[in-house]
């Protein structure tokens, strides 16, 4: 049987890895999306060299600011482009994987705070001052946000051990958190922590804390397998002291809920970071099968039955990745649409575990694709500086990104399946840390 495809110029073109892509579903998303190809495609000339160097994505991030980029999703009448649908954000985050996948969790981070800011801005009858002041200091481009959750030994988001004592006029903050996502270049840091109630327990709390505030010092650990471009160092909290305002004092730990918007908008977005991988995988691929050709028989890679049968399931592997990734942020756009208060706990756990399906389905598939990718690229994929040595790293980081880990994804998927609450243990163990508390 003669070669199946001819190859040379105008094939790659043929073969549309972007096909099925997602899409923006809102104007201000379309020009976010807009936005993060053209940086892509220049974020693209120096990953490797971050990924070699193991340095933050500094300069991208001085490029995001510059293009408005970082203030997407910060009301317009604050400067930015007024994205609200977090299907958007993640079309956009996973189109800036495709150049940088440090890059595209990093600028998550700063973009899922600049929203659920300007969430809480949009929902509140009378806005306080801190937070017009905060939006407009976002939407301006001029600061950039890290968020500091996980803490040594897990839990940090139901039993933060980082504490914010009251002091006279503010609040005193001690503790230790690690992967904080762009820490080194941070001029804000957001602290999640519990604040004494004063009968023994302790309420959840958000801190903001101005870079260069005494007693707080990012410590430069970050060296990682993958993502080594993200700066997610350590940050160290020794008698922090900080003003009354810049910390939100919430429910009791132990309840749940009202956290979740804010949480879902910083971290579900993480998910697209690992479709943009596997197009990237994908597109590489599809370009180098149409144009290497194998000695002896100088056929294109593209010419073999094998070679296209890896291709296909790779293809496979990606629409399923990207159909459950937006059917989800349709999903949750739909809950976030909800105003807090009108919200069942039911309606928040449908949310959370259409978030984790997606996270494990991705996870799953854009690992595949990488390694498909390898197989059909060969031995030159796996050395150092290869592009897709790089991405199998990366593309590792996916099962990571909280909440939750995967046996506890698997867990709450489980439970919610079963119509059980995914919560019930957590609640037990958080009580009896209560009980234990109030025996002294
Ligand atoms: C590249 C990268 C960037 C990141 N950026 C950030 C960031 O910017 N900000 C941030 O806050 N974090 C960040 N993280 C951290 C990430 O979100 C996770 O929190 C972190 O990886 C720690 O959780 P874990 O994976 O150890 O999982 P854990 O949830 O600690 O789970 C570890 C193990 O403990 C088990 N387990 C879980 N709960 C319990 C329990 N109650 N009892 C017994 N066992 C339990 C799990 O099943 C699992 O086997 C980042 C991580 C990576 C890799």
């Amino acid at each position: 049987m003669g070669p199946v495809v001819n190859g040379g110029d105008g094939r790659g073109k043929e073969c549309r890895s972007d096909a099925g892509e997602l899409t923006a579903r809102t104007e201000a998303g379309r020009r976010m999306v807009e936005l993060a190809q053209e940086h892509a495609a220049d974020f693209a000339t120096r990953a490797a060299d971050h990924d070699r160097d193991n340095t933050f994505v500094r300069e991208n991030f001085e490029a995001m600011k510059a293009s408005g980029f970082l203030a997407a999703t910060a009301p317009q009448e604050f400067g930015g482009l007024g994205v609200s649908s977090l299907h958007d954000l993640v079309v956009a985050v996973s189109r800036l994987a495709r150049g940088c996948p440090s890059t595209a969790i990093a600028a998550n981070m700063h973009l899922g705070f600049v929203w659920s800011t300007a969430r809480g801005w949009r929902a509140a009858a009378q806005p306080p001052p801190q937070l017009t002041m905060l939006l407009r200091l976002l939407g301006r481009g001029r600061i950039v946000v890290s968020h500091a959750g996980t803490e040594p030994g897990g839990g940090a988001i139901s039993f933060p051990r980082t504490t914010a004592e009251p002091v006279p006029g503010g609040y005193r903050i001690n503790g230790h958190k690690i992967f904080a996502t762009n820490a080194e270049i941070a001029e804000t840091v957001v602290v999640f922590l519990r604040v004494p109630d004063g009968a023994g327990w302790f309420n959840a709390g958000t801190a903001v804390v101005r870079t260069g505030t005494p007693g707080m010092t990012v410590e430069r650990t970050w060296d990682a397998l993958g993502m080594r471009g993200s700066g997610s160092h350590d940050i160290r909290f020794t008698d922090c002291v900080v003003g009354r305002d810049m910390v939100l004092v919430g429910r009791p730990l132990g309840e749940m809920a009202t956290e979740w918007p804010g949480l879902l908008a910083v971290n579900f977005p993480l998910v697209a970071a690992y479709v943009g991988i596997a197009e990237r995988a994908m597109s590489h691929v599809t370009e180098l099968a149409v144009t290497r050709r194998q000695q002896p028989s100088g056929q294109l890679l593209a010419d073999r039955a094998p070679v296209r049968s890896q291709v296909a399931e790779m293809a496979v592997e990606l629409a399923v990745a990207r159909a459950t990734l937006g059917r989800a942020a349709e999903a949750i756009d739909a809950f976030l649409a909800r105003p807090d208060a009108e919200v069942e706990p039911a309606d928040a756990y449908r949310a959370i575990e259409d978030f984790q399906v997606a996270k494990l389905v991705v996870n799953r598939s854009a690992a595949a694709v990488v390694d498909r990718a390898m197989a059909v690229t060969g031995g030159q994929s796996y050395r150092t500086g290869h592009l897709l040595n790089r991405l199998y790293r990366d593309v590792r980081a996916g099962g990571f990104m909280q909440p939750y880990s995967p046996p506890e994804a698997l867990e709450f998927v489980g439970r919610t399946a079963l119509g059980l609450d995914p919560f019930d243990e957590l609640r037990d163990s958080l009580a009896s840390a209560r009980a234990a508390a109030a025996a002294g």
